[in-house]
């Protein structure tokens, strides 16, 4: 069984706060970017509410080093933390693969820079829909396209390019999901 639950979804107006995400793939709970968000209730809720301890958490994915993507890391202290080059857990420091690297069966990392050098994708082959979990947009209405913030816009659109031919839904890095038409060979 692989499945996703949205816990917070994440907004940037005046306030700032991350959409953070579960995924349940096989023996792998995942928790993406525990950023910021009002109070972090509004993420142990809902994690509580879908029967997870904090403990319980396996994986810590991070899409990118910025704050607001990061906060709240150290809620989970079993959690081994995954960012696009290697694997944290308490002192140790692990490079893995890179891109392609998995956290799951059906879970699996894309290096795609461009917001920053650091920026990764975790792609989620769910049972009900394939997902990015993704700062390569991060608003819902899929708009602007050019990111105010990137380090390299180029290499951002590439990245958005290989990623709407593998997923069904995006999850962008502040706000709801928003369903995209992959495009099937
Ligand atoms: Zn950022
Ligand atoms: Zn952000």
């Amino acid at each position: 069984m692989t499945e996703l639950h949205l816990l917070h979804a994440g907004y940037a107006h005046d306030r700032v706060a991350s959409s953070v995400v579960l995924v349940r793939d096989g023996d792998a709970l995942i928790v993406a970017d525990p950023g910021m968000v009002a109070r972090r209730s509004l993420i142990l809720d809902p994690l509580a509410a879908l029967g997870v301890a904090p403990e319980a958490v396996t994986h810590v994915f991070l899409s990118h080093h910025h704050p607001d993507h990061t906060l709240n890391v150290a809620l989970f202290p079993n959690a081994e933390v995954v960012d696009f080059r290697a694997r944290y857990k308490d002192d140790l420091w692990f490079d893995h693969e890179g891109d392609g690297h998995r956290l799951g069966p059906r879970t699996q990392l894309w290096q795609t820079p461009g917001h920053t050098e650091e920026d990764a994708t975790l792609i989620v082959e769910a049972d009900d829909a394939v997902y990015a979990l993704t700062h390569l947009w991060w608003r819902s209405d899929r708009t602007p396209a050019i990111d105010p913030l990137a380090s390299d816009q180029a290499a951002l659109e590439r990245g958005r390019e290989r990623v709407l031919e593998a997923v069904d839904v995006v999850i962008p890095g502040h706000g709801e999901p928003f369903r995209v038409r992959r495009a099937r060979p």
